[in-house]
């Protein structure tokens, strides 16, 4: 996937590890979902067999709550997804990192 860029870069995605692509998780999923995931802990993971199960679960419930969003190195825009997969662009404010996914 690459993202056309308003100010003429091209934002590209299909690897792992990217430092201009976040995964943004909503503030009211994320109380939810930690609860969720500490509730398959405690009550799923007695078996080996069960630990492998909620590593498979814990990793959908996260994909479910979570939204891409991508920053242009060049201008610090970001383009992100909103809940229904919509990309929105967002400018950044003069002096703005454009780094601001780095690790
Ligand atoms: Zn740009």
């Amino acid at each position: 996937m690459k993202i056309h860029c308003t100010c003429g870069a091209t934002i590209h995605d299909g690897a792992d590890d990217l430092p201009h692509r976040a995964h943004i998780i909503p503030d009211q999923r994320w109380n939810r979902l930690f609860e969720d995931i500490d509730e398959l802990i405690e009550n799923q993971c007695a078996t080996s067999a069960q630990r492998n199960a909620a590593c498979t679960k814990i990793r959908a419930m996260v994909l479910a709550n979570v939204r891409l969003a991508w920053q242009c190195r060049s201008c610090g825009r970001i383009y992100a997804d909103d809940a229904k997969a919509k990309l929105s662009e967002y400018v950044a404010a003069e002096g703005a990192s454009h780094h601001l996914f780095s690790a």
